[in-house]
């Protein structure tokens, strides 16, 4: 398999070219087209294996279309921490940076009024950890019903930190149908759970 094989626009296939990358990793050959096709994707893979950008690349081509609203951003990456947060806030950069898509990084230890602000503008992409999230959202700062793209990715860490309620208490807050994309070194029983609440018909890759 090649990139050129997997759908994505030939914005993107120069974003991958100009990454360098030469093929697709195992999960990038099977997840890109699926997200593609708007299905819900469990991936059970490590970090290291190129699973940020099996759910970047094709989110970035799903919401190159479309408008954004104030205070509804269309899509939503939830990370365990604020290291992983930045990183694939990293990776948005790298491979749109022919886009016009806005990003918020949701993360504690930044400047809340700052988060606000770029809330306010319309946000593509909100990159977040659960625990500043559930505060914005608490606060009455944040609307989810616009969020028809969800990544939960490092689900198991997820667990590990406890942030499974707050997982669910957000995906309850948003809206229904929409593609849910969960990542997870390993299927512990809780996250197999949670994956049969919120996902619907997944495909799942193995890698
Ligand atoms: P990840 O598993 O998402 O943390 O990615 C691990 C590393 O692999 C990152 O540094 C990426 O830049 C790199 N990478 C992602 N996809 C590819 C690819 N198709 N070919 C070579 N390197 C890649």
């Amino acid at each position: 398999t090649t990139f050129a094989d997997l759908g994505l626009s030939p914005e993107l296939l120069k974003a991958v070219d100009d990454a360098g990358y030469t093929e697709p990793t195992p999960i990038q050959a099977e997840a890109i087209p699926a997200v593609l096709m708007m299905k819900d994707i469990i991936g059970i893979a490590q970090t290291g294996t190129g699973k940020t950008a099996s759910f970047v690349l094709p989110m970035i081509d799903i919401l190159a279309s479309g408008r954004r609203r104030a205070l509804m951003p269309r899509s939503l990456i939830l990370e365990p921490t604020r290291e992983l947060a930045a990183q694939v806030a990293e990776n948005f950069e790298k491979y749109g940076e022919n886009h016009d898509l806005k990003m918020a990084l949701l993360i504690g230890g930044v400047q809340m009024g700052d988060q606000v602000k770029a809330l306010n503008e319309g946000v593509d992409v909100l990159i977040a950890t659960p625990g500043r999230l559930m505060d914005l959202f608490e606060r009455g700062k944040i609307l989810l019903n616009g969020c028809e793209l969800l990544v939960i990715d490092e689900a198991d860490r997820m667990l590990d930190m406890g942030f499974i309620p707050d997982i669910e208490f957000i995906c309850e807050k948003l809206p229904e149908p929409r593609q849910t994309m969960l990542f997870s070194a390993t299927m512990p029983p809780p996250i197999a759970k949670l994956a049969k609440k919120f996902l619907t018909n997944p495909k799942r890759i193995e890698v």
